[in-house]
């Protein structure tokens, strides 16, 4: 009997795990934008949080995730995530996944607004680096992975979703159909001009999903991370997990920035961003300290490399820092069963928005949503009948495309300077007037005669830039990662 088929379009934490549970149901084919190491996953330097002490509780993790979402998030969710993560996690242990431990004792990292120590790490800060190795490893020669192919559609017929449309590094166009299409393509934080992210991480999977009718929910939700280091290359991040072993927040003359938050260095991320931002904005340099964090190169060998790398001297022990968009809330909306609006199409990962999340992300619980919901959807499509067999003839999809009339390093600086660590909503209605200013035409990357690859990325990040501005403009209380001026917070409390 001909085996059911599956698209998986990504090929990070969350399709990994997808696909390794549906070995023995599905002919799975994934895709990915650059090679099958692009994304988010390979980066992710923290670990995953998870009740595994002895002194830690389910309802505490629980509660400490709801407290980072401002209670805008979807509780029944949220108690799945948590509740699912010790077994998800123990399976991931008998693949062979090793953990850092000390005497058979897992080495719990502290991060911020966690009340206890609860990250499970790998190789010290190299956690998403061998998670991705582990994975491909299992799935070598199992699945079908088509490396520098970038999907630019999705397919319908009589409302459906049957396929994606895709082109090549040589503009060649392919279409894939299947039983079941999935989206694990990754965050919108890439519309930043500073962010932590690999720079492909755009916003495509909202933009094709959104062409092709699904809903969007929580757009507006972007998470900044406090510490981007400030190298002579790039920006790139430092984990958490380094204040969680004692660095702190300085500026020049050497002063404690967060010495009046009640948990000090570890206060939210938003708490702290904003903290930051307010003082670069005014000038003045931020540092963290990480003088009193012993044996930081045994500890964070992925950090230190990159500091080298970007002729930061360790041994100063002071790293200029910053912050930028780290982490996505919104996507696409999902139901439990991991379903868009559009049937037959999926989203997982940093794609979806589940409502785990609510107004802002608790640390480390975003590669725990990949591997719980990775494992969940599987459980989902496991039981689904094939589609009965047929001639697919595509529909035209609802939504043409718009194409960027400016460069993506405008696009990317309005971003910034608009949908930032902190927003107004007078400044916000001056970025809606100078986006519809842009010329509209309906003739996409896929129709133009001089399509290129940035032309497809570029109309998709002008998409999820407006999404994500009209999102910002409809929220009008300040909450969570969405923070408006204190004069505009004022305003809406009277
Ligand atoms: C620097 C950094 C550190 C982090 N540290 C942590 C941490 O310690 N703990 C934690 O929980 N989270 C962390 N995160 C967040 C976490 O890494 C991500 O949320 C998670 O890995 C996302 O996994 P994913 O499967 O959704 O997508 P990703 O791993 O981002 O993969 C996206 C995939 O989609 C593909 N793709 C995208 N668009 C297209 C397209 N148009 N066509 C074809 N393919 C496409 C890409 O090629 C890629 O394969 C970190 C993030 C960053 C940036």
């Amino acid at each position: 009997m001909k085996r059911k088929q599956l698209i998986i379009i990504g090929t990070g934490l969350s399709a990994c795990q997808l696909a390794y549970n549906l070995l023995n149901d599905y002919d799975v084919i994934m895709l990915s934008k650059g090679d099958k190491q692009t994304g988010n996953t390979v980066k992710a330097q923290g670990g995953i949080a998870c009740v595994m002490g002895q002194h830690d509780h389910l309802d505490s993790h629980i509660h400490d995730t709801l407290m980072a979402g401002s209670f805008l998030n979807d509780v029944a969710q949220v108690e799945k995530l948590i509740k699912n993560a010790p077994n998800v996690m123990q399976s991931l242990i008998q693949s062979g996944f090793i953990f850092d431990q000390v005497v058979g004792q897992f080495i719990l990292g502290k991060e911020g607004a966690h009340q206890h120590r609860r990250i499970l790490h790998a190789g010290g800060d190299q956690t998403g680096k061998r998670l991705t190795c582990h994975y491909h490893q299992l799935l070598q020669d199992k699945v079908t992975i088509i490396e520098q192919t970038t999907a630019v559609d999705l397919l319908k017929q009589e409302g459906r979703c049957v396929g994606v449309r895709t082109v090549n590094h040589s503009l060649e166009r392919q279409d894939y159909f299947a039983d079941a299409v999935v989206l694990a393509t990754g965050g919108y934080a890439g519309i930043f001009q500073h962010h932590s992210n690999d720079p492909l991480m755009t916003g495509d999977g909202i933009a094709i999903g959104y062409r092709a009718g699904a809903a969007v929910k929580d757009l507006e939700f972007i998470q900044f991370h406090p510490t981007l280091a400030i190298g002579h290359q790039q920006r790139f991040l430092i984990s958490e997990a380094v204040r969680g072993e004692g660095a702190r927040l300085v500026n020049g003359r050497g002063e404690y920035i967060m010495a009046d938050h009640p948990l000090k260095d570890l206060a939210p991320r938003d708490v702290v961003s904003q903290v930051l931002y307010t003082r670069n904005q005014q000038g003045e340099a931020t540092y963290l300290d990480i003088r009193s964090v012993k044996g930081f190169q045994r500890r964070f060998p992925q950090i230190t490399d990159l500091l080298h790398e970007n002729s930061i001297d360790i041994k100063q022990g002071l790293i200029p820092v910053q912050p930028g968009a780290h982490f996505t809330m919104g996507g696409l909306a999902v139901n439990e069963q991991h379903e868009t609006t559009v049937p037959h199409l999926y989203a997982i990962g940093e794609v979806a928005a589940t409502g785990v999340h609510g107004a802002n992300r608790l640390a480390s619980n975003s590669l725990l949503e990949a591997l719980v919901f990775g494992k969940d959807l599987a459980d989902v499509l496991r039981n689904k009948p094939p589609m009965s067999p047929g001639t697919y003839v595509p529909e035209d999809l609802p939504m043409k495309v718009q194409p960027l009339d400016m460069s993506i390093e405008a696009l990317k600086q309005a971003n910034e300077t608009y949908l930032g660590v902190v927003r107004s909503q007078t400044a916000l209605k001056q970025f809606e007037k100078e986006l519809r200013a842009l010329p509209i035409t309906t003739r996409g990357a896929i129709d133009h005669p001089t399509k290129t690859l940035e032309r497809y990325t570029s109309e998709n990040m002008l998409l999820v830039s407006q999404l994500v501005l009209q999102a910002a403009l409809n929220r009008k209380e300040s909450i969570g990662a969405h923070k408006l001026t204190n004069k505009e917070k004022q305003a809406v409390r009277q």
